[in-house]
């Protein structure tokens, strides 16, 4: 990384591809081709890790991303698995994240339920073609800003929302954008957006929080956070 740039400077790299903030060239790797066409307050949020902030993100189950709070785009998680309850080849989640998804898949199965993932992990690098491709058709999170890069979230293909209302907590996955929460999150409801959070999806569930009251340690809808 070169901290040397001007902002003219930021137009032109050995990869064509650069991304400034602050002032500073934060991203000039390879596979970022895809951000070049995006408008630049879209991908000014995009920057590398702060020393030892991946190895922080790396083992926190809890971490809150949200239109203010990014995801660096060099902490990709060492421990991503394949989930086999997908709807295609691919998508990947922490092996604790996916060692969840998988039995919680199957006990919607014993229910006559169908629950399979169609997104899992993303890089900053694909949310840039998510966010260009989404714009277009409502709302997306800008590269850097999305639970997908945490690798913790799952999208489900045609979600049994009233079986994962009941269920999900059980196996630690709390629904991260709810119908009547969107001056909360950010973001319109997103009944088939999960995010796996551990035990701590029980108690969210217990004080009648949504995930981002927990995470951000902040109530925003009147609730008490305090149990
Ligand atoms: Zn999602």
């Amino acid at each position: 990384m070169t901290r040397s740039a001007k902002p003219a400077e930021c137009l032109a790299t050995a990869f064509g591809v650069l991304m400034c903030c602050c002032g500073e060239r934060v991203a000039s790797a390879p596979g970022f081709e895809t951000c070049a066409d995006l408008p630049e307050e879209a991908t000014s949020g995009i920057r590398p890790a702060a020393p030892g902030e991946c190895e922080e993100i790396a083992v926190d189950l809890l971490r809150l991303v949200d239109e203010t709070h990014g995801v660096p785009f060099d902490c990709v998680p060492a421990d991503l698995v394949e989930l086999s309850q997908a709807t295609r080849r691919g998508v990947l989640l922490r092996r604790e994240a996916a060692a969840s998804f998988e039995p919680m898949a199957a006990a919607a199965d014993d229910a006559g339920l169908r629950i399979e993932a169609n997104d899992g992990f993303r890089s900053v690098q694909e949310q840039c073609a998510v966010f260009a491709k989404k714009a277009r058709e409502g709302i997306a999170a800008p590269p850097g800003f999305s639970e997908h890069h945490l690798g913790l979230a799952v999208d489900i293909d045609d979600a049994p929302k009233r079986w994962l209302d009941d269920h999900a907590h059980e196996f630690g996955f709390v629904e991260s954008y709810p119908a009547g929460a969107e001056s909360c999150t950010g973001y319109p409801a997103e009944p088939w957006h999960w995010r796996y959070v551990g035990p701590a999806a029980a108690e969210i569930r217990r004080r009648g929080l949504i995930a981002h009251e927990y995470l951000s340690g902040r109530s925003c809808r009147g609730t008490p956070l305090e149990p």
